[in-house]
């Protein structure tokens, strides 16, 4: 008999209309709980006048105020230690720890019960069956387990709907590859930047050529990679596997998708988050598809330390047209094309991060790895741009160079100093890549 097609045929393909009944209807009893349970939100509420019994439509929801991460620092060390108030449970039915990765400063704290934890592993089996793991896949987790949730969900996720896992927790990179040969596994899960570095480690340093290995599909998460065509081709054609991408957040849980189809974006997992797309300007909510805006998300189900309307920065649309899946969820195009804090003004031009790599990783000869810093030289901004071009380009150096300043003035219209370096002389990172640096001072305006 052939697979199911989803992991909850009916909450995937519920009518539109229904979807959004079950959102209000589930965001008011997450709203509840939060002014019941918590002293942060309660008084959060009613110093905005909301109070629960006020929420009747999506419209009195926009009026809520969000919580920005923060906020949340603000109250984290005080009581109930090392929470505090926006606790909702007792201390003692908290089960796990976790912390936020703190790319954008001091770390927020964030408490689950074991019913959150398993809300977790099922939002999780949501985005792996639509990538297609299914119990016969062996499963590698090229991941350092600690305090990070990363990819312990998708871990368990994979236990869960059948699959057999493979922790590769403190083996170093040469380790896992190894690991996958043996074993033969058929998939894994990891930042864009690990899976290119793993490739070229086993390329470069085994004379292994990772796309004879038997992975056949990589689940992406952490950063923008595996939306950004050209990152997501390098990642496919290096592992000879489909690439998808998935997005979540620590505070908020696993909350979008990009499924077989692959259809240029992920979907939002619509039955257990609420999505709401904020015009970064005006503060206006954004439904129709083709303007950009920043996520503001409510978790459905959370309950420990709830997510209602957090304020994530990440900046999204929604697509126009549904995907070839069959799934009602909407889409997000592109997936998450930037954060709201790193979208910037040079020259008076708004670039995004992304556009760069995107750029970057769609020119022959490059490496995979690149470094952008924005600076001031007396009253003119400078963007600086270090590639590297591999061994077997390096006669074609000065090519290599035009076609890609051609490329970001026309992506990007902006002019770059381009830098050549050698190869495997930029930095490698083993999870989160931090390649865009901004040093002007004072901070330009956002
Ligand atoms: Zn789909």
């Amino acid at each position: 008999m052939a697979d199911p097609m989803y992991w909850n045929p009916v909450l995937e393909t519920l009518p539109r209309e229904k979807i959004r009944r079950l959102q209000l209807k589930k965001f008011r009893k997450i709203f509840q709980w939060a002014y019941d349970h918590s002293k942060f939100h309660r008084k959060l509420y009613n110093d905005a006048g909301i109070k629960p019994d006020d929420i009747r439509s999506f419209e009195d929801i926009c009026r809520i105020p969000t919580v920005e991460k923060s906020m949340m620092r603000d109250i984290q060390g005080k009581d109930p230690f090392p929470y505090g108030d926006a606790l909702c449970v007792p201390l003692e039915e908290v089960t796990i720890f976790r912390q936020t990765s703190g790319t954008t400063g001091q770390p927020v704290y964030q408490p689950d019960t074991w019913q959150d934890w398993e809300w977790w592993m099922e939002c999780w089996s949501y985005i792996l069956w639509a990538q297609g793991y299914r119990p016969r896949d062996r499963v590698f987790i090229p991941f350092g387990y600690n305090i990070f949730v990363a990819f312990w969900a998708g871990h368990y996720a994979a236990e869960k709907i059948g699959c057999e896992v493979i922790p590769g927790g403190v083996l170093d990179t040469k380790a896992r590859i190894l690991k996958i040969q043996e074993l033969q596994a058929t998939a894994m899960m990891g930042t864009p930047t690990y899976i290119l570095g793993m490739a070229e480690t086993a390329r470069a340093k085994m004379d292994i050529d990772p796309s004879q290995l038997t992975i056949n599909k990589i689940t992406c998460a952490g950063e923008c990679g595996a939306s950004i065509p050209s990152t997501k081709k390098r990642l496919e054609d290096a592992w000879n596997a489909k690439v998808y991408d998935h997005a979540g957040a620590t505070e908020i849980g696993a909350w979008s998708f990009e499924c077989t189809a692959q259809p240029g974006g992920m979907h939002v997992n619509e039955a257990l988050f609420l999505v709401e797309i904020e015009d970064i300007e005006t503060g206006e909510i954004i439904e129709e598809p083709g303007h950009r805006g920043k996520m503001i998300i409510t978790a459905l189900d959370r309950q420990a330390q709830p997510c209602v309307r957090f304020d994530s920065k990440d900046v999204i649309e929604w697509a126009a047209e549904p995907c070839a899946c069959g799934r009602s969820a909407r889409l997000i195009k592109g997936g998450v094309v930037g954060r709201a804090d790193d979208i910037t003004k040079v020259k008076g031009v708004l670039l995004a991060p992304s556009a760069i790599e995107e750029v970057v990783r769609s020119v022959d000869g490059l490496g995979d790895e690149y470094e952008v810093i924005v600076d001031k030289v007396g009253d003119a901004e400078r963007i600086q741009l270090k590639v590297e071009v591999l061994a077997e380009a390096q006669d074609q150096c000065r090519l290599i160079e035009s076609e890609l300043a051609d490329q970001l003035r026309l992506k990007t219209n902006l002019r770059y100093d381009i830098e050549i370096c050698g190869c495997d002389t930029l930095p490698r990172y083993e999870v989160k890549a931090k390649r865009f640096k901004d040093l002007r001072k004072p901070k330009a305006e956002k």
